[in-house]
């Protein structure tokens, strides 16, 4: 027998609404691309959302459709996340740090018959039309997010001849629409993979999953993101969804504070001062930079702002990053772990009742683990013959996930089975579990180092490194050994102005680390390669050290 209860679709348009219906006065804070701070509310987003899907209805777009932008972090492109998937179009958001042929292969596999763009990017999309006119064939329109006044003085000669002004485009239409009743499993975003190897694959997430994701994302035990909350993501919108933050800060009423083009410690202090953040959420260099602020402002005592929590993923949390953030802000650092395929969140790391009376050091052991799985995610450790391996807080092996904001297939590659026979998605990290639900990432299950038949974790060898006190960044990798088969090899990039030797780093290592996780050498070096999402590059650290042979 069912149940007799309404079987309501979720839709992000529900989101939307619900937000102008009751939240409307809710303050959205955006760092303007153009200069200067820029405030609006919900009601006045779902108003010009409106305005802009009959202007996008004009230009042609349907459902099923999809709009590509290159966009920071703002209200316009809120704007689009709104409008967009409640026309039962598809947004996909691209992230422009991409290699130019990557952001070329995203613009035409997503056949994108739109482009958003912010005035940062008009001189990256002209070089890229210029490069590939192929890729860029289905664009039918593209659109700079800016008013008259602020479009570039001269666009012809260039690709972005007939580029639209966003401002004008909306201004003269009418700030209700008919939002369609969609399927609840209509595709709404698209997100595509750094895709470290082989061409970006994408995450098509769907109405159900985000509404679902963000319900979640709210919750006290996951972000905790509620209406006395002024949320800062500085985890790009061209990334994830800047981990829901878009849809769940609507969702809850909270205040959200978007910091624009200008990643700088500088503005996320100031934007973190001035409006009050209490939750901001980024990837670790982001607050490495916050924290270089701070210290060159002279260390005011930041322990009286409202923050509350710095929420930590994209990479692992060092134990060193945690207590400085904690120290200097008074507030938690809470270590979160996802991924594209996971829209993003699968695990936050909350301390249990039980942890209260721990020491420091024992809390710090918890909190650098990535977390425990929400309600909705499951997950599962196996070993390469994919039998599961015990939740011991010691056995490692691959880590799996299934859930209703996981993938189940990328975008146009559905006859390609990415589950296990119990619809498990392999994460490619490779991971601990605990008898009580935390994930601990051992590795990418590239990147650890096998050494005769053993593995050694780049990341803990990483992380015990970054206490040092001269050691701005840290990388590990494994270098091919006659013996060992791998041994790992420490690359440091030192503070500026610090000069640290090999013995001074491997002295500090020394008990910190079994004895035969001791790098077999350390070479410094004066720029970290990253990344398009902020993480250490480590495929072009191993192309830089191909050649590299330990000398003892
Ligand atoms: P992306 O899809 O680009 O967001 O990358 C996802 C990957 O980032 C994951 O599979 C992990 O390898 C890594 N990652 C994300 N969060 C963390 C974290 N807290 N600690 C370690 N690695 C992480």
């Amino acid at each position: 027998m069912l149940g007799l209860m309404q079987d309501q679709p979720l839709l992000i348009t529900n989101i939307m609404e619900y937000a102008a219906l009751n939240h409307k006065d809710g303050e959205i804070v955006t760092k303007a691309v153009e200069g200067g701070i820029h405030r609006t509310n919900y009601g006045e987003i779902a108003k010009r959302s409106a305005k802009l899907a009959h202007a996008l209805t004009k230009l042609g777009l349907t459902q099923g459709d999809c709009v590509s932008t290159l966009a920071w972090n703002t209200y316009r492109h809120l704007e689009l996340y709104m409008a967009v998937p409640c026309m039962g179009a598809i947004l996909n958001t691209i992230n422009p740090r991409l290699f130019p042929q990557q952001l070329s292969y995203i613009v035409e596999h997503s056949e994108a018959k739109i482009l958003f763009m912010d005035l940062t990017f008009v001189p990256l999309v002209d070089k890229l039309i210029q490069a590939f006119p192929d890729q860029f064939s289905a664009v039918k329109h593209m659109v700079i997010m800016t008013d008259r006044a602020h479009m570039p003085a001269s666009l012809s000669g260039t690709a972005l001849e007939n580029a639209l002004c966003y401002e004008e485009l909306i201004e003269a239409e009418e700030d209700t629409y008919d939002w369609p009743k969609l399927d609840e499993n209509t595709a709404a975003g698209l997100c595509y993979t750094s895709g470290t190897t082989g061409e970006p694959k994408g995450a098509l997430y769907s109405h159900r999953s985000t509404v679902l994701h963000s319900l979640s994302s709210c919750s006290k035990d996951s972000l905790g993101i509620s209406k006395d909350d002024t949320v800062m993501p500085i985890v790009p919108m061209f990334h994830v969804n800047a981990w829901g933050t878009p849809y769940n800060t609507a969702m809850s009423g909270s205040k959200l504070v978007l910091p624009g083009a200008d990643m700088t410690g500088e503005n996320f202090y100031n934007l973190i001062k001035d409006e009050g953040c209490t939750i901001s959420l980024g990837v670790p260099t982001i607050w490495l930079a916050l924290l270089q602020h701070v210290n060159s402002l002279g260390d005011p005592d930041c322990t009286q702002l409202p923050i509350q929590s710095f929420v930590i993923g994209g990479s692992a949390a060092a134990p060193s990053l945690i207590e400085s953030l904690e120290k200097t802000f008074n507030a938690a650092a809470v270590h979160a772990w996802g991924m594209t395929e996971t829209s993003p969140l699968g695990s936050v790391n909350r301390q249990l009742a039980k942890h209260v009376n721990l020491t420091d050091s024992e809390k710090m052991a918890i909190k650098v683990k990535q977390g425990r799985p929400p309600f909705g995610v499951e997950m599962k450790i196996v070993d390469d013959e994919g039998n599961k391996l015990p939740r011991d807080g010691v056995a490692f092996g691959r880590l799996m996930v299934r859930g209703p904001w996981v993938t189940k297939a990328y975008f146009k590659q559905t006859d390609h089975n990415i589950l296990d026979d119990e619809d498990y998605f392999d994460t490619g990290d490779v991971s601990t579990l605990d008898p009580d639900g935390y994930m601990t990432i051992v590795d990418r299950s590239k990147d650890v180092i096998k050494s005769g038949g053993e593995w050694i974790s780049s990341i803990d060898l990483e992380n015990v490194a970054l206490g040092q006190a001269d050691v701005a960044e840290a990388a590990v990798i494994g270098i091919a050994h006659p013996k060992w088969q791998e041994r790992p090899l420490l690359i440091i990039l030192p503070k500026p102005g610090a000069n640290p030797t090999k013995d001074d780093i491997l002295g500090y290592l020394d008990g910190k680390i079994a004895k035969w996780w001791t790098p077999d050498d350390v070479v410094f070096i004066d720029q970290m390669p990253h990344t398009a999402t902020g993480k250490i590059q480590k495929r072009d650290l191993r192309e830089t050290f191909k050649d590299f042979k330990f000398t003892t």
